[in-house]
């Protein structure tokens, strides 16, 4: 529930006086209403919650004590207007503001600031209108708060199915404009979503309120004459046809950044592809990775592999279908001979290919002859339909995810230990055999060495591997939260050395991960604060974010 302005919250912002803090609140409950505002002031307010009911007041997968990352309040805009008052008494305080959309993040952080105290801007509760459906030009354009799941409503709700998809992440609770500004993947032949957008409108540090692409460019109409607010105003009729518009491509500057707050974005859709059939190749031996990779790589380069298909590590199927304790008694890291025993159990191999054929039939069949005949140079490597496969096989969910129904079944992986709890390390890595034996066997080492067991898949793009480590942790044993963050550290050093960056992460390692993009005197994160402090001279919009600071703060104090 909403909490009266004038109480004391558990955290302030680093030179934000409880007057300030006050006043601030006072305001901003003025002109949002009570329903609009919470003070975390009590430690009842700082609750886990779950994956369908998720909290907007710290991180739920807390690596580091619960509330090291915790908000001082949550304040919920109603428009853009909202935003722009908030922001404008922001600036007055530099008071920093960590905007999400709907704030699971899970893996990531969650909802939880980078800044202990920061303002949580949760712009997804009442800024969650799909404002267009467009089926001639495929793509929508949504607020904050539209998720996966609502999208994919709206196409059944309106018959929309046999024209539009959408393409979903593993599960469809988050944000279609969260994912995208993270760069985040799904498992569609539009699995890349950064590459699917086209046209964001940001409002600036200062308030002032942008559109990017061809939205810069106005409607002739001129809707300003007609009394309409620029964020009420129509869009360039090919705003969300044409992502780069004029001139230098800046929307890129707005992912994994800290320079604005996203209230519109358009995304593709996929138009039906006109036939539809997922599969699975099961891989028999931890060492045929190099060859599956192989493999893989020109199949995807050519697009005969037309999604982005995944290869999957036997306990992560294992973990979406039982914990660990439905397989054995040990809490040790499990030995090879146990995981072959698991995989013969569940009629999996130590690796599990998921992909997808699109197209009328004879385009299916065609595309299908070629995977099969590559795959078969693996001794032992099998084939399956879904319904070849149990009822609750991992390919039967991964059949729906790879068509872009939202689903929530691999949230079950997390109980593979008890109290489950996790971060992802996500490197990128060549799609090359050789590179993905070397990743996989530098990271399973240090799994082992940290007393967990080695969980994670390899998400394949066009060129490159979102190799995704799930690091799956007992957030109730603080010994074993220590060895998960001691774990994902010293994997950060490992890959760096070996010429590996990763492409998101959590909170507590953005720090160390924008370290280790140094090349040259560190000229990008350089470049970054360039922007940073010339676009937010308050340092207001989420300090800290991906390790880039305003210089309101000495980063050598925020080192963990
Ligand atoms: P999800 O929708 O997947 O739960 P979040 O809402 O938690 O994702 O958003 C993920 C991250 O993306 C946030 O931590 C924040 O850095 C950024 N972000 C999300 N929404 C916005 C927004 N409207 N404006 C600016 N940044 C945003």
């Amino acid at each position: 529930g909403s909490r009266p302005h004038g109480s004391t919250p558990l955290a302030l912002p680093p030179k934000v006086t409880i007057e300030d803090f006050n006043s601030f609140i006072q305001s901003i409950t003025e002109f949002l209403g009570a329903d609009n505002v919470e003070v975390i002031s009590t430690k009842e307010q700082i609750d886990d919650g779950t994956y369908m009911k998720p909290t907007y007041t710290h991180d739920p997968h807390h690596v580091m004590e619960q509330d090291y990352f915790l908000a001082s309040a949550i304040a919920a805009p109603r428009n853009v207007a909202d935003v722009q008052a908030i922001v404008k008494l922001a600036n007055d305080l530099s008071f920093p503001l960590w905007p999400i959309s709907i704030g699971r993040n899970s893996g990531y952080g969650g909802a939880a600031p980078r800044v202990r105290g920061s303002l949580v801007l949760n712009m997804g509760k009442n800024m969650n209108k799909i404002l267009e459906v467009n089926v001639e030009g495929a793509y929508c354009l949504v607020e904050p708060g539209v998720t996966y799941k609502d999208m994919y409503d709206y196409l059944v709700e309106h018959n929309l199915q046999d024209k539009l998809w959408l393409d979903v992440p593993d599960l469809g609770g988050g944000s279609i404009l969260g994912n995208t500004l993270e760069r985040g993947v799904g498992y569609t032949p539009y699995g890349d979503h950064w590459m699917m957008h086209s046209g964001m409108e940001v409002i600036l540090p200062t308030g002032e309120l942008l559109r990017t692409g061809m939205g810069a460019l106005p409607d002739p109409r001129r809707p300003e004459t007609m009394g309409l607010k620029p964020e009420d105003q129509p869009w360039n009729k090919t705003a969300q046809l044409f992502p780069y518009g004029f001139g230098p491509y800046i929307d890129g500057i707005f992912t994994q950044s800290n320079l604005g707050i996203v209230t519109k974005l358009g995304m593709w859709l996929m138009p039906n592809p006109g036939g539809y059939q997922s599969y699975l190749v099961t891989i028999p031996r931890e060492e045929d990775l190099k060859q599956a990779v192989d493999i893989i790589r020109p199949l995807r380069l050519t697009m005969a592999l037309q999604n982005v298909p995944t290869i999957r590590h036997i306990l992560l199927d294992a973990a979406v279908m039982a914990p660990k304790t439905a397989y054995s008694s040990k809490t040790e890291p499990l030995s090879g001979e146990e995981l072959d025993e698991i995989a013969k159990k569940l009629n999996l191999g130590r690796w599990n290919f998921y992909g997808a054929l699109y197209g009328p039939e004879p385009v299916r069949n065609a595309l299908c002859g070629v995977i099969k005949d590559a795959f078969s140079a693996i001794p032992g490597a099998r084939f399956f339909f879904p319904e070849d496969t149990p009822k609750d096989s991992v390919l039967r969910i991964r059949h729906k995810t790879m068509q872009g129904i939202p689903t929530y079944d691999e949230l079950k992986w997390i109980d593979w230990l008890p109290n489950g709890a996790h971060l992802f390390f996500s490197p990128i890595a060549k799609v090359a055999g050789e590179d993905a034996m070397l990743q996989y066997a530098v990271t399973k080492k240090r799994c082992n060495e940290a007393g967990l067991d080695f969980i994670g898949t390899f998400t394949i793009g066009m060129r490159e591997m979102h190799h995704i480590v799930c690091i799956v942790f007992n957030k109730k044993d603080p010994e074993q939260k220590k060895k998960a963050h001691w774990l994902i550290k010293t994997l950060i050093d490992d890959c760096a050395a070996n010429g590996w960056g990763e492409y998101r992460t959590h909170l507590a390692v953005m720090d160390q991960i924008m370290g280790t993009y140094n090349w040259n005197k560190s000229i990008f994160l350089k470049f970054n604060e360039v922007i940073k402090n010339a676009v937010d001279p308050n340092g207001i919009i989420a300090p800290g974010k991906s390790g880039i600071w305003p210089r309101q703060y000495n980063k050598d104090e925020w080192v963990l």
